[in-house]
């Protein structure tokens, strides 16, 4: 068999973990080899079979709640929350259907996931069906990383494939109850066509290089250290000398001030994308908090300075004054105290952020 044969089929994991670090995808697709589920893998797994558990059994909570019983206490309490997240993001809407197989051949015909002749296949996770007889799609994203709208764009062609018109795709996002939405035209569906073809055609090219040059292939799949080193099971067979232990270097980074700085800066990144705590010391964790950021309302600067002098002035005729400046952090709880009129000016927004915390009150901590 061709070893190109292995990285097939394509699905918007593989393409990703391509762009993401080459010689990761060659280990992990061309070579096979395992990789450890994490903590935040089995979380998503667990709430993805929860909502999906849900909304095929009418409802049925008690059913649904049983796919989070496996996880350890810490971890069930963060996918509980992910899933009454995704719960309340569902009320309302017509659920047409959920976690639907689709596969494509190499013509981009629809063929069964499994079978030999798929090329790209996927799981789309939610079909909305919208009053006016359009669809949306939807991804359950239980972590923190940023969403990339390439991949529900891609979900979105098996259902255009079939004939049904597709309003927009987007993520439901079980961290925080947002919502991105990206709407769906030719453009896009051109350009999630193009991805898929160029992505491979990059894969297949390091192969065909490799046997001109007549060198092993994993020559041609280089290690990129920005792909996510940190938590890549991989770290030892890809042989990088920087890639060490994040843990690791923020111990020693508390003793190397100057190293200090740059090592924190990237654990945050770390923390921030797999939503997963490091350990600091024995007694305290780096871990993701999340705290009620307040903005002004309006439209525009002119707008917003007014409402802003608004709400001064209340502040200042109401002893508030240690908040005049408006401190993005002043506590929700003034707002209450304020006449309808001037707290609604004042916007909350839940914002995450990286922490150094105490291991107990992680521990305690609501996630
Ligand atoms: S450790 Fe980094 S460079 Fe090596 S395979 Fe993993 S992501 Fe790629």
């Amino acid at each position: 068999m061709e070893l190109w044969r292995k990285a097939l089929p394509l699905s918007y994991s593989r393409i990703n973990s391509f762009l993401r670090c080459p010689r990761k995808f060659y280990l992990k697709y061309i070579e096979g080899l395992k990789e450890p589920a994490t903590p935040a893998m089995e979380i998503g797994k667990s709430v993805h079979d929860a909502l999906d558990t849900l909304i095929k059994n009418r409802g049925d909570m008690l059913k649904a709640l049983e796919k989070l019983d496996t996880l350890p206490e810490q971890d069930y309490t963060t996918a509980r929350k992910r899933f009454k997240t995704g719960v309340k993001l569902m009320q309302g809407l017509v659920i047409a259907a959920s976690e639907i197989n689709f596969g494509f051949d190499s013509k981009f015909n629809k063929v069964d996931f499994n079978s030999p002749d798929c090329f790209f296949r996927g799981v789309i996770d939610l079909v909305i069906k919208n009053e006016d007889g359009s669809y949306s799609v939807r991804d359950w994203k239980t972590g923190w990383s940023d969403p990339d709208p390439r991949q529900v764009i891609v979900y979105s062609l098996p259902l255009i494939k079939g004939g049904l018109r597709v309003n927009d795709a987007g993520f439901f996002l079980l961290a925080t109850g947002g919502i991105y939405p990206y709407p769906i035209t030719d453009v896009e569906v051109n350009s999630a066509f193009n991805f898929i073809s160029k992505s491979w055609k990059l894969i297949r090219d390091r192969f065909d290089d490799a046997e001109v040059d007549n060198v092993d292939p994993i020559e041609k799949f280089q290690p990129n250290v920005s792909g996510g080193c940190s938590y890549c099971s991989f770290r030892d067979r890809c042989k990088l000398s920087e890639v060490g232990g994040i843990e690791d270097e923020i111990r020693n980074a508390q003793i190397d001030k100057e190293k200090a700085q740059e090592v924190f800066d990237r654990a945050r990144e770390i923390v921030k994308e797999t939503g997963q705590p490091l350990f600091v010391t024995d007694e305290s964790v780096m871990a993701l908090t999340e705290t009620l950021k307040l903005k002004i309302a309006g439209k525009g600067t002119e707008e917003k300075n007014l409402n802003k002098a608004a709400v001064i002035r209340w502040l200042i005729e109401n002893n508030g004054a240690e908040f005049v400046n408006i401190s993005s952090t002043m506590p929700p709880e003034i707002t209450r105290i304020m006449p309808p009129e001037i707290g609604n000016l004042c916007i909350y927004k839940p914002s995450p952020s990286v922490k150094v915390i105490s291991a107990s009150e992680y521990a305690n901590m609501e996630v």
